[in-house]
């Protein structure tokens, strides 16, 4: 048996002693009566009985060990600003932020939702509330005012914070005026709103009584010590919504205990994360990599973390290199998407920063296809971890754990189930399926600590939505199609309402995106099931191609398009052939970057595209109507 092996088996065996002694990671007011209280399936109480803080773990501890280290890097390519604090300094910054929080009247259990761009008084605004056992509920920036409205009345925060507006692509994006929308739109808005003004958007309305100024705030708690709250472990942390690609989003409810000790654990196992070191993940706040691995897990493991605001391509495609050569960067986090992105640029951007510190990237989020991890492997010259989770995980459920054997990687593979997870593929039956069998990824219970502890507000949908797959067993279902094989090695094949039914045949979206992207000329497609009176379904596929010259005219398209439906024949067979392939320069994708197949699916079939309030980039769905319509 491999150490991975063996390690792996340990936590799925002997759950209580396994935990017991990661626990001992983070600090407790009190140590934990029970390691895991599974007496009330599917709820699960990780360390019942002990007493901890979040924002103890990650902020006081170190400034007491090491204050003169660096804590928190913010860098805006948009203000071309940097600021950095120490462990010391962040202390300070969290305390005066607890302490206006107190002022207004925040207390234990009191939301505090968050819609803030990525500046430095985002992270104090979420380390405070659980310093003082309030529960965050960061939306992403970015969301329109409809959608920060229902999360306003799904988590009825008593205060929220805000910042007069954001930037991107050097332009100002409103936040206070969308605020203000949205609380007039909610049926239960705070009390009062704090604002951070950047002096970006100048003039923006106050509502008196109502708003008020972060900056005047602090100014009168220069001097506040505020003590850190001692809560129960099972005491929520935050509300986190999923990203709302396949509908409503739930708001997944996180503990404290099991969060903290679950994070502190991935720091070291799966990211290889030392104090000292810098790490970087490109993600948003507003998500749930960034909840973990930009504020709360590097700041547990006593690491530097970035927050970074602006966008991968400026001032131009090298910029996050050359942040990991200018902040020596050990461990870099991002997302499939923006490596397609930068896939499409000029090379020589990869080449142009001193990469040494780094150790490895790592990537979740969507499929990573096996032709995109091996060009940034190659590009990189690092290993590139492609790693599985979800908001209501927390924290990766597959992945190369190289913390603790450098296991090969394969390209295409999130590796194997992470330590805690006893994740199988099923049939729908609810049998387990064999290897090279393709089936729904699951998870048998009680979940590991720093997985959801419910559905906020709502018990009967952390069941129905989580665990009612099969009658029996009872299982965690994640929704995803999922394949092993011989070596174990797993491989998500898409979503389970992403699959396409061609003549009975069930082929999940990934397989033929992986086959279409397989083509050199192909830097990301789309793949959508279009209904057909005979088939049931056909794939339809919507391409973007690297080099545009090479769909400028139709027979040039009409050339590519047979090579494109050739390569899938090749690969997959002509089952899985798509009907069309229709050449586009964008396509429509959440707000974190995943793919919006359900509103390409319905222009293809001709309806309605339904609730578009997480899209990135509207226009992307009128290019997809164009090409329907005249390629
Ligand atoms: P919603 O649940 O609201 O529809 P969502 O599932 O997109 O939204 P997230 O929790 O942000 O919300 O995303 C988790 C999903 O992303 C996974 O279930 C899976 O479909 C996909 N995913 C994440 N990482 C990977 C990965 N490494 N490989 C393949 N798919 C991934
Ligand atoms: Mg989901």
């Amino acid at each position: 048996m491999g150490a991975y092996e063996a390690f792996y088996r340990r936590s799925i065996e002997e759950p209580d002693a396994f935990w017991a002694e990661e626990a001992k990671r983070i600090y407790w007011h009190k140590a934990p009566e029970v390691i895991c209280d599974y007496s009330r399936p599917p709820f699960v109480k990780w360390f019942k009985g002990g007493e901890t803080n979040l924002c103890y773990n990650a902020v006081d501890r170190h400034a007491a060990e090491r204050p003169n280290d660096t804590a928190l890097i913010t860098v805006s390519t948009e203000t071309n600003e940097e600021k950095r604090y120490t462990f010391a300094e962040l202390q300070r910054e969290v305390e005066r932020m607890a302490a206006i929080y107190l002022s207004l009247g925040v207390r234990k259990g009191d939301r505090v939702l968050i819609y803030m761009p990525m500046i430095p008084e985002a992270a104090f605004a979420m380390l405070a509330a659980v310093r003082i056992g309030a529960i965050h509920s960061v939306v992403f920036g970015g969301f329109a005012s409809a959608s920060l409205a229902t999360r306003i009345d799904d988590a009825q925060p008593k205060i929220m914070v805000t910042a007069d507006a954001g930037m991107r692509n050097g332009k100002a994006v409103p936040y206070k005026h969308l605020v203000d929308e949205a609380c007039a739109l909610a049926k239960t808005p705070p009390e009062k709103v704090v604002i951070v003004d950047r002096g970006l958007d100048k003039g923006f309305p106050r509502i008196e009584g109502r708003d008020l100024d972060y900056a005047t705030l602090r100014a009168q708690h220069l001097d506040a010590s505020v003590p850190v709250a001692w809560v129960e472990s099972t005491h929520p942390s935050y509300i986190l919504y999923t990203s709302g690609t396949t509908g409503k989003p739930k708001g997944v409810q996180r503990d404290t205990g099991g969060y903290a000790v679950a994070l502190a654990a991935s720091m070291d196992y799966i990211f290889c994360g030392k104090a000292g070191e810098t790490m970087f993940a490109t993600s948003d706040i507003g998500w749930v990599v960034g909840h973990s691995y930009i504020i709360y897990g590097p700041l547990l493991a006593g690491m530097a973390t970035i927050l970074y605001e602006g966008t991968p391509l400026r001032p131009d495609p090298g910029i996050w290199w050359r942040m990991v050569e200018q902040y020596r960067v050990t461990v870099m986090f991002s997302a499939p998407t923006a490596i397609r992105v930068l896939k499409k640029q000029d090379p020589k951007y990869l080449k142009c920063a001193d990469l040494s510190s780094l150790k490895h990237l790592f990537l979740a989020g969507e499929p990573l296809d096996e032709t995109t991890h091996r060009w940034i492997h190659e590009a990189l010259g690092k290993p590139v971890i492609d790693n599985y989770w979800q908001t209501e995980t927390g924290w990766p459920m597959l992945a190369i754990c190289r913390g603790i054997e450098e296991k090969p990687i394969k390209y295409g593979s999130p590796g194997f189930p992470v330590y805690g997870y006893n994740l199988k593929i099923f049939r729908e039956d609810g049998t387990e399926c064999g290897p090279n069998e393709k089936g729904i990824v699951g998870v048998l219970p009680p979940l590991p600590p720093g997985c959801l502890s419910s559905v906020w507000g709502d018990e009967a949908r952390f069941i129905s939505s989580y665990f009612s797959l099969f009658k029996e067993p009872l299982v965690y279902s994640s929704a995803d199609w999922g394949i092993k094989d011989e070596a174990g090695y797993h491989f998500i094949l898409g979503r389970t309402d992403d699959v396409i039914n061609v003549a009975g045949h069930r082929l999940g979206t990934r397989e033929i995106e992986e086959a279409v992207q397989s083509h050199t000329a192909i830097a990301e497609v789309a793949v959508v099931g279009v209904h057909d009176e005979v088939k049931g379904q056909l794939p339809v596929a919507f391409a973007v191609v690297k080099d545009p010259t090479l769909v400028e005219t139709t027979q040039a398209r009409q050339k590519l398009e047979a090579e494109v439906k050739q390569k899938v024949d090749e690969l997959l067979g002509a089952i899985a052939r798509p009907h069309r392939v229709y050449f586009v320069s964008g396509l429509p994708k959440t707000r974190s970057g995943k793919m919006l197949r359900r509103s390409i699916q319905a222009l293809a079939e001709g309806r309605d595209t339904g609730d578009l309030t997480t899209i990135e980039d509207r226009s992307a769905l009128d290019q997809i109507a164009e090409a329907l319509k005249t390629q």
